[in-house]
């Protein structure tokens, strides 16, 4: 999200008639988009905020400004804890915060052209913010606030414009995507993905995060079905105990969450699943953990994301006593993570002997890396060369937990 958050931000900015420009020394203005989710992604914001005081010191007419979760979070409060920002804005209302700017220094769309970036090959597109679910560990609600789902048309739009500008992958962003309804024909996100899929240009489409509450046969048949939508699902579990579940408010059962992915991989072939865990979580017994290390086992995701427990404030579970040890927690993530490796070298191993297409993000020396339609990197001799952003069939030969290597087919 932040990701999108960024480009949005950059291309509105280009649009005005700022540039960016690669080299920190020749910047007027920094722009640090923050994230709040876990308690170190806040220190590394106050840590690159320091490193960004040095520069601002060094030459009048520097600022720095602050956006994203953290901004959210502190409001106003910012500027008594950094005295040194000069700007405070959220994301909501980024277009207000690059008027300010237009006023402050004196720029001239008609300079660059209004020159939008040009972009890589794949572009994150918020189609819904916030989240109407009250996990009891999520600060999302109290910084992102309630579902706003934009309007299809509008998500078509800004599809269409980056595959102008050359975008070929588009990932559909949401912290429950599933959820999406279009504001005035309720539309839901499978009817989205068949909108964007038709957009000329754009092979590859895929949406992440959803929520086990949301999914329906309507968006497993679109998976099925739309020939560019990626057979690729990320469907968090964070606990496999269903005591644990409750008290997070999931609202889900461990074997409904089972019932979802067994009904899913029964639909469609070849499909990609993977997952959020949290470890830690406020009582988690050794046996409580020891479930989710099963569910892994049985489920065997292809990438599994693991985090400690880190209280949040405003959440239920900041009030809970956060009592597994640090060390206790990376004891667990670490054997999540053992498990996983060798899991996921099983998964890969299944592609052995199979063709796969992969769209080239890079090409040089003779090979070809891109990822296969399932999100797994794919690294193919290409003795004949290879383009950058066209979809290409590798045959694999060879796999590791990271990676599928093989020949590019001609
Ligand atoms: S669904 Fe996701 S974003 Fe929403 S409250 Fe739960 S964890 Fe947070």
């Amino acid at each position: 999200m932040n990701e999108s958050d960024a480009d949005y931000l950059s291309q509105g900015l280009t649009a005005a008639g700022f540039s960016a420009v690669a080299d920190l020394d020749e910047a007027d203005i920094a722009i640090l988009v923050t994230c709040s989710v876990r308690q170190n992604a806040e220190q590394k914001a106050y840590g690159r905020f320091r490193e960004l005081k040095a520069w601002k010191r060094a030459r009048p007419g520097r600022a720095i400004a602050i956006t994203g979760c953290m901004a959210n979070k502190e409001k106003d409060r910012l500027y008594e804890r950094l005295p040194d920002l000069d700007y405070r804005f959220d994301m909501r209302q980024y277009e207000a915060f690059i008027d300010d700017l237009q006023g402050e220094y004196e720029t001239d769309p008609a300079q660059t052209g209004g020159t939008i970036l040009q972009h890589g090959l794949t572009a994150y597109v918020p189609v819904i913010f916030g989240c109407n679910e009250v996990c009891s560990f999520c600060i999302v609600p109290f910084v992102r606030g309630t579902e706003r789902s934009r309007p299809l048309a509008d998500v078509v739009d800004d599809v269409r414009r980056f595959a102008n500008q050359g975008v070929r992958e588009v990932t559909l962003l949401g912290q429950t995507v599933n959820s999406y309804r279009d504001p005035e024909t309720k539309a839901g996100l499978a009817t989205l993905l068949e909108a964007v899929e038709r957009v000329p240009g754009i092979w590859r489409v895929r949406f992440l995060t959803s929520h086990p509450r949301h999914v329906h046969d309507d968006l497993l048949f679109a998976i099925r079905d739309l020939p560019r939508v990626c057979e690729h699902l990320h469907l968090p579990f964070q606990s496999a105990d269903d005591a644990i579940l409750k008290q997070m408010r999931r609202r889900y059962t461990v074997d409904e969450y089972r019932a979802i992915i067994v009904h899913a991989r029964d639909l469609i072939p070849d499909l990609s699943v993977s997952t959020d865990v949290i470890v830690g979580y406020p009582g988690e017994t050794e046996e409580q953990f020891q479930r989710t290390l099963a569910l892994l086992e049985e489920i065997k995701f292809d990438v599994v994301h693991i985090q400690g427990f880190s209280p949040r404030p405003r959440t239920t579970a900041a009030r809970q006593a956060d009592d597994v040890a640090p060390a206790e927690k990376k004891r667990r993530i670490n054997v999540l993570l053992e498990a996983q490796r060798r899991i996921a070298e099983e998964a890969n191993r299944r592609w052995l002997g199979r063709t796969v297409e992969v769209l080239v993000e890079r090409a040089e020396n003779g090979e070809a890396t891109g990822r296969t339609r399932q999100n797994r990197v794919v690294i193919g001799a290409a003795p004949l060369g290879a383009q950058v952003g066209t979809v290409r069939r590798v045959s694999i030969e060879n796999a590791t937990a990271w990676q599928l290597r093989g020949q590019v087919l001609n």
